[in-house]
């Protein structure tokens, strides 16, 4: 996977190809990070990527000329790729568009800065823009990185253990092993516990503890469940629940709705 990444700031990438996942991946050329500075697309001895906003108001907006300039001698290679402008007025980003997205072997980010940048690249030369969330960032830089993290975890063998993506949140497993899946797919991920058993009182579940398979699997599909319906309900209308997956939701809604026993 290719990512060119068209930025202001090329020097921020610089401590996430230094660590983790996308420095593993980079490593062993199953990502590449290409940074292009839009200053060396611009025409002027002061480099400027920028001008006031049209009709007024606060602010400097990124002038389209550099932005199509740095997008087109990308495409001049000859590969046709999707570019993504990063904005917070973009399609939500979640984990079925992080999929989406890297099925593609190359892909364009363009971050923004300051208020914008003008309007006629999403137009025009973007072919999608996204948001990773409903909240304001001061420039697309943050926002390219969690694309970048997200989409590489999805490049086969890029994770090193291949069936932790797939018992992720909201994934969607595409070789279910024998048994089932871990979990109903695109739900939130069972809780995880680790040693010590016990710590200040508080004791991992027994059932963790008793190496039976099918009851942990049982237990862990129906923690996935309840979190889930707990916490993020929306998730489950669109779930494909097997009838055993429906039977356990029921129960667990019941048994929230039970009054608590009295107190002794
Ligand atoms: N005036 C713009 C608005 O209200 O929609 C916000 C511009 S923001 C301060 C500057 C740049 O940060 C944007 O052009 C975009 O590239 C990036 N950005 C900010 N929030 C983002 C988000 N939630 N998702 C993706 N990119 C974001």
């Amino acid at each position: 996977m290719i990512f060119d990444v068209v930025t202001i700031f090329p020097d921020f990438f610089s401590s996430i190809v230094a660590h983790g996942l996308l420095k593993r991946a980079c490593a062993a050329r199953q990502a590449e990070i290409r940074l292009h500075d839009l200053r060396d697309y611009t025409d002027d001895r002061h480099r400027t990527v920028d001008d006031r906003p049209f009709g007024g108001g606060p602010g400097m907006v990124f002038k389209p000329e550099p932005v199509f300039r740095a997008v087109e001698s990308l495409r001049a290679e000859g590969a046709d790729f999707p570019v993504v402008l990063l904005s917070p007025q973009g399609r939500l980003f979640t984990q079925s568009v992080a999929r989406e997205l890297a099925r593609h072997p190359r892909l364009a980010l363009i971050c923004g800065r300051y208020e914008g940048v003008d309007e006629r690249v999403a137009e025009h030369l973007a072919t999608d823009e996204i948001s990773i969330g409903d909240f304001v960032l001061s420039g697309g830089e943050l926002a390219a990185a969690v694309v970048m993290e997200a989409v590489t975890r999805l490049i086969p063998g890029a994770l090193g253990n291949e069936a932790s993506s797939e018992q992720d949140s909201f994934a969607v497993p595409e070789s279910p092993e024998g048994g089932g899946p871990p979990a109903p797919a695109g739900l939130l991920d069972f809780p995880q516990y680790t040693r010590p058993a016990e710590f200040r009182g508080w004791k991992v579940p027994e059932v963790l503890l008793s190496g039976n398979h099918e009851e942990i699997r049982q237990w862990r599909r129906r923690r996935v469940l309840e979190k889930t319906w707990r916490q993020r309900p929306k998730l489950l209308q669109t779930a494909p629940l097997d009838p055993q997956d429906q039977a356990m939701l029921d129960q667990i809604k019941r048994a929230a709705l039970e009054p608590a026993a009295p107190m002794k």
